[in-house]
């Protein structure tokens, strides 16, 4: 049931009357502002004149868990602890590390609580998690849109590409690019007793957390980018202040640091778009630069959530257009020039060393830079056996190596590289009509020598 453009209440019953708190379950926007989720829940807690309780908890066998996206979860946890104590609201964090550890614990907390509410992320494990809690809870479950500027709601179906979807973002964008107000609990929560274990979370001791979790520790932590909403906002000032005003053009340059580098920061909900939208345009920059940040953020973002919004196919080529299912009909059988095993790509050996170099980057850094990661998907569909075998091992080597991975952006940037949201070319080898990128022209448009080099020193 629909209670407003960014709330749903995705089971039908009634409120607990002998509760102790209200319980944010906070799951994908792991920030005190800009958050309207937790902004929801602190109303009903004031409605109903509870306090609030935030539950956050980190388990160890979610899809690619590993030793990067736990150190970058961790690496925010004390300092929200410190804002939620300023704010009067009790936050409880809890790792699960393995098999033999307590779990149940948001069924547990919720038998206190007279409402649950948590967030709408339309993508990965997040619906599934909340189609159970729904199920299984018998208080009102209400999951709550803070993904991006305009609601989803606003949309109605599933967008066919930018071209359609920005016209009527454009329209709604006066109304909802401006600060959000804030909200204070009326009633505080700090040091209420609760039924759950809790994880104290310090610098010193994240490292042994991390190491005592049943999680792949092949994938090492970041040495770059660091968890956190002060983290995230260390980046967006000098992004705004030094990289902003070139954006237009650095931003297709791999040897530069010419973009923002925050996707990792919006995907785990660190910063909202919306106080980046913000800051951008309100920025000392030239306005091609504004412009072209903002499409990126905010119709590109956007329309990346609209389709994991709508299709449900978004893990697979079936959400790909007719036109596409066509050409790959008749490419399929194609000769492949060069075949590599997933081993050979995820070990960066391949002939290609621009290829290489970017698989490098994801591999030691967690990130990869945009250009060449479009030019990385490409290629793997030419030498992959099949479609489905490209489009498998993409959405691994992604998911697995990429701080920003497993998130709406991650699907949509993938299937792009099957013709999602683009039109049809020239007829070629086993793209068929599907947009083509060479390495050799590719690299031609920015300094490739110095962007391969810099890799190699990672
Ligand atoms: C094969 C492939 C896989 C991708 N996987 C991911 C992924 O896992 N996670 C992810 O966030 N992005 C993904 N993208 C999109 C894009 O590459 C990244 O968003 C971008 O590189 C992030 O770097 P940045 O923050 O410096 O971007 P900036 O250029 O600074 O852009 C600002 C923000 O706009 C959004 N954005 C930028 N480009 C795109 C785009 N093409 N589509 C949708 N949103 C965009 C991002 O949130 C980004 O942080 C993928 C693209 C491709 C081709």
């Amino acid at each position: 049931m629909r209670i407003n453009e960014r709330v749903i209440q995705l089971n039908d019953r009634p409120v607990n009357t002998d509760a102790r708190y209200v319980l944010y379950w906070m799951q994908m926007y792991k920030r005190v502002d800009n958050n309207h989720a937790l902004i929801y829940a602190i109303r009903r807690a004031n409605e109903l004149k509870l306090p609030l309780v935030v539950y956050e908890g980190l388990k160890y066998y979610y899809p690619w868990a590993s030793d990067r996206l736990h150190m970058f979860i961790l690496e925010g946890v004390e300092e929200k602890r410190l804002e939620f104590e300023r704010l009067g609201i009790r936050y409880v964090f809890y790792l699960q590390k393995e098999a033999d550890s307590p779990k149940n614990t948001v069924a547990a907390l919720a038998k206190d609580a007279a409402l649950i509410v948590t967030d709408d992320f339309p993508c990965f494990v997040i619906p599934e998690h909340n189609r159970r809690i729904a199920e299984r809870a018998e208080i009102p479950v209400f999951a709550v849109d803070s993904n991006g500027i305009i609601p989803m709601s606003k949309f109605d179906k599933e967008e066919y590409a930018a071209y359609t979807i920005r016209p009527k973002i454009n329209k709604l964008l006066d109304r909802y690019l401006k600060p959000m107000p804030y909200e204070t609990i009326d009633t505080p929560s700090f040091g209420l007793e609760v039924d759950c274990p809790e994880t104290v979370v310090t610098t010193d001791n994240i490292m042994s957390l991390v190491a005592a979790c049943g999680i792949d520790h092949s994938v090492s932590p970041s040495e770059v980018y660091h968890g956190g909403t002060i983290e995230g906002r260390k980046r967006l000032k000098k992004f705004v202040e030094e990289i902003l005003p070139d954006y237009d053009k650095a931003r297709s340059k791999p040897d530069r640091d010419g973009s923002s580098r925050l996707s990792s920061y919006l995907h785990f909900g660190y910063l909202s778009p919306l106080e980046i939208a913000l800051a951008v345009r309100d920025a000392d920059a030239p306005q091609e630069s504004i412009d072209a940040y903002l499409e990126e953020l905010i119709v590109r973002r956007e329309l990346s959530f609209n389709m994991t919004r709508f299709n449900d196919k978004y893990d697979s080529l079936d959400a790909l257009p007719a036109w596409v299912q066509k050409t790959m009909r008749e490419h399929a059988d194609d000769e492949r020039t060069h075949l590599y095993s997933l081993e050979q790509l995820e070990n960066g050996k391949t002939h290609d060393e621009l290829w290489n170099a970017a698989q490098r980057e994801m591999v030691a850094t967690g990130e990869m830079h945009n250009y060449v990661r479009m030019l990385w998907g490409k290629n793997v569909i030419a030498w992959s056996p099949s479609y489905e075998v490209a489009f498998e091992t993409l959405v691994h080597l992604n998911n697995k190596y990429c701080l920003d991975g497993r998130n709406p952006n991650s699907y949509c940037g993938i299937l792009w590289c099957f013709g999602k949201h683009d039109r049809a070319w020239f007829e070629r080898p086993v793209f068929g009509l599907i947009r083509y990128m060479a390495s050799g022209s590719t690299g031609k448009k920015f300094d490739s020598k110095k962007y391969i080099e810099w890799t190699k020193t990672l």
